[in-house]
Order: structure tokens, then sequence, then C-alpha cells
């Protein structure tokens, strides 16, 4: 993979750095790749794979040429596959239990995922065709990759299904949330288009519980499935938060995708905040647009960022700076209200916590301050806590309770699935997860309606 290094960026023309990185694989390079695949028997990488797409077959098809085929059998597992491609860390999952790890390199799954898939997103493939219709209809509240991934099932399934959407294109963090040059706007949008080629209507442009009452909802559908995700970057609760020059990562990275680039970082001082995958975006987003120093701040250490590990080489290799074990105390501004430091203390590891992982306690007298022409805020999203409420559901600080096998919630008739059931501790939920959590709310839909029913094979 090729990255931008600081002599490489256009200061001219910044929508040239926001082109992806990675190219892909050749055609050459593919079939070579393809070739060298084993076809495991119980192959291990299916069951590392959260949504159990059968790699090998996908990869046999690539080999023999059935470049439809193989993309259809990615995206029959995994609605959200060709995202999946770009974004999975597949060291950890397929890649990292590949047999041949044990001998040679492990093959290159997401590479050839991605060739797969985009040679039907270049060829404007159509993969699935609508199901006559079962009778029962199924709101779903949210376009990501959880939502999307049900509606895609229910939609196999006969559902008539209509996906709530506050945006004005669906795919949530895929469209929105993960930088260009990772994953471009055109690859989430046809995923969106195989889900809304099954009959599925998305209203986009439409808040649940501002454009259409919860009640309205509740009771013009058969099933609610929740999959709203998650909100803004809560406040850090410290002063000069409202400076200008203090942005939210997730709508700034969201800036990068839908409105022209704008100059304003260029030979800037950013500092972010926070060690996860959205800091890591803000971070190198902000290299792009040309800012000359990009420091990462994290309260604890290089062990406890949650941040994927090609993600942190990533942002290394775009010369991001990391200050492990640094707090922001203060935000300061001059007299135009515009941020011109950032007050930080030091910290150490302390005992652990209630989520098992230690505490930062902060170091006495160790306050200093960093001069810094922009914030970037990265420490999580906060819940959309009154739609929950709004829909009487029990939650636990915004974690909606569902059982753990049928996702169903504390309505009978109301599911939820992705980043409004992934607990609080436990870092950044995988997209991979909330498209597999999308199929298993599905089946347990479909289970309850219509009893007797087994899960599609
Ligand atoms: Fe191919 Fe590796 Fe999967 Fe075996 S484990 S089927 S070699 S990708």
């Amino acid at each position: 993979m090729t990255h931008l290094t600081k002599s490489r960026i256009s200061l001219t023309n910044l929508s040239e750095n926001f082109e992806e990185v990675d190219p892909g694989l050749t055609n050459q390079e593919a079939i070579e790749e393809a070739y060298r695949c084993l076809y495991c028997y119980d192959a291990p990488c299916i069951t590392a794979c959260p949504t159990g797409i059968d790699i090998p077959t996908f990869i046999k098809k690539i080999a023999s040429g059935n470049l439809k085929g193989s993309a259809k059998t990615i995206m029959t597992e995994n609605a959200v596959g060709a995202s999946c491609a770009r974004v999975c860390p597949t060291e950890e999952l397929c890649e990292g239990a590949c047999v041949l790890n044990h001998s040679t390199e492990p093959i290159m799954i997401g590479n050839l995922q991605r060739y797969a898939t985009d040679w039907a997103i270049k060829n404007e493939q159509v993969l699935f065709k609508p199901e006559k219709k079962n009778g029962k209809s199924v709101a779903v509240i949210g376009g990501g990759p959880a939502g999307l991934s049900a509606a895609r099932e229910l939609g196999l399934l006969g559902y008539d299904v209509t996906i709530f959407e506050s945006e004005e294109e669906a795919g949530g963090l895929n469209s929105y949330g993960i930088v260009s040059f990772r994953l471009p706007q055109t690859i989430s949008f046809w995923e969106v288009e195989q889900v809304e080629r099954l009959d599925v209507d998305i209203r986009t442009n439409t808040t649940v519980g501002k454009d259409i009452t919860v009640d309205e909802i509740l009771d013009n559908y058969d099933i609610v499935i929740l999959a709203v995700g998650m909100s803004k970057v809560p406040n850090l609760g410290i002063s000069g938060e409202n400076l200008e020059g203090v942005y939210d990562a997730i709508e700034f990275v969201k800036d990068t995708k839908t409105k022209p680039l704008s100059d304003k970082f260029l030979g800037k001082n950013v500092v972010v905040i926070g060690a996860g995958n959205t800091a890591i975006d803000g971070a190198t987003c902000s290299v792009r647009l040309g800012a000359e120093n990009v420091k990462i701040l994290y309260r604890r250490t290089v062990d406890e960022m949650t941040a994927y590990d090609f993600e942190y080489e990533f942002a290394k290799q775009d010369g991001v700076e990391f200050r492990w074990l640094t707090t922001p105390t203060k935000i300061i501004g001059d007299e135009h209200g515009r941020v011109t430091g950032i007050e930080c203390i030091k910290m150490a590891l302390g005992e652990p916590g209630e989520d098992g992982r230690r505490r930062p306690v902060p170091i006495e007298g160790s306050e200093f301050t960093i001069k810094v022409d922009a914030v970037i805020k990265a420490i999580g999203q906060s819940r959309y806590i009154d739609l929950i409420d709004q829909f009487g559901l029990k939650h636990h600080d915004g974690v909606v309770t569902v059982d753990s096998e049928s996702f169903q919630t504390s309505n009978e008739k109301v599911f939820a699935c992705g980043d409004v059931i992934f607990g609080k501790g436990q870092g950044e939920a995988m997209v991979v997860s909330a498209a597999q959590q999308g199929k298993e709310v599905a089946y347990a839909v479909h289970k309850m309606l219509f009893k007797n029913v087994s899960e599609p094979a």
C-alpha cells in the first residue's frame, strides 16, 4: 500500500490528496494471487470472517474468470462486502487465519474481495432480485451498515422494508465517516443501490422523532429495527471547546466527503484528541489538507489505543506525531475567539477501572502548553438516548439492552443492532460485525413472525 508522504502532498490541488491511496490489484496480480489459494477443506478463513463469507469459493471464481459470481458470493454473506474489503482489519480476521501464514504469506483476501466487488461496481452489476412479498412490513431506523444489512436480508425474505435515514444518502459510516482516500463514497452508494433494487424504500433526510413520530412508526409496521448508530463526539468538559477552530472529528471527516475541500489547514498546527480509528482519520485528513504539523494526544499508551494497527501505521507514514499519556486540560483562544493553544497534563496509568482498563491519572505539576491552530475532538461518540427513550426501551447509558440471541429489546416489537447495542469500553465496533448483526436480526425477526422457519443456509 502506498501512502502520501509530506513531500508528496499537493498544496495546489487538495482533491488529489483525497484520492484512494491503494490502487487495488491489477488483473494479473489478482489471478496470480487467486491461484495461490489452497481452497482448504474446512477453510479457517471462513470461520474467521464475522459474516462467514465463503472465501475459497469467491477466490476460485476469480481464478476462473467468473467475477460476477465472485462478487455475488461475497455480497450474499455481507451486504457491505465492498466497503469491508477496504476497511476490515483483515490481518486480525480472515488473513490472520489463512493456513499460508505458517509457510509463506497469507492470501491477500481483502484485496481479492475488493478486486471482485470493484469489477461489479465498474460494470454496474445488480446482484439480487426482489422476492415475492410475504405480507409483513419492517421499519429500519438508520441506513448504516447494520440497518442496510438487516434491510437487505429482509428484502430477500420478501418483507416490505422501509429504511428511515436522517442523512441525504444512506450508508452511514461508510458513506460519511470513513475518509475518501480509504473508502470513496461511490463504493458505499453502490451497496445502498443493491439494497434499493430489492424494492426497499429508503427515506433519506428523514429523522425519526422529528420528521415522523415514533408512534407512527410503531403503529404502521409489524416490526421495528433500531440501527441508528452513534451521534456526535461528546464534549471534553474543558474550557475553550466553543472556540473557532475546534472540530468534531465525525463532522470534520464528513465535510471532506461532502463539501469542497478548504485550504484553511494549510501550514497549520493541528492537535487531534483521542486514538481510535476516527482520530486517525481526523489526523490523516488534516495532513492531506496541508497542515504543517499534526499531533495525536492520547491519555493512555500505544498498547491501549483502539485504532487498528494498520491505521496506526498509516498515520505514522503520513508524519502524524503521537503524544502518549497526555490529556488536554484547557483550549486557549485569542481575543477574536480563535484557538491558539492547548494546555495539557502528563498522565500515568493507575489501577484498572470498571472496564478492566488501567485508569490514567494526572501527574501533578506536569502541565505544558502546545501552540495550535486547530483542535479535532475524537474521543468516541455520544448516543441517541432521546430517541431510545422515545421508544421506551431499556438501556444502559444509551446502550440498548437486547436478548443476546434474538436482538429483541424490552419492547417485543422492536429489535436493535449495530453501534446502538455496542457496549462502552470495548473500543470501536467493526463495520463487518454490524453487518453480521443486521443479518442475525433479520433471521430473528423472520423466525418470530413465521414460526418454525430456520435461518437461510
Ligand atoms: Fe485460501 Fe488461505 Fe482460506 Fe485456505 S485459509 S482457503 S489458503 S484464503
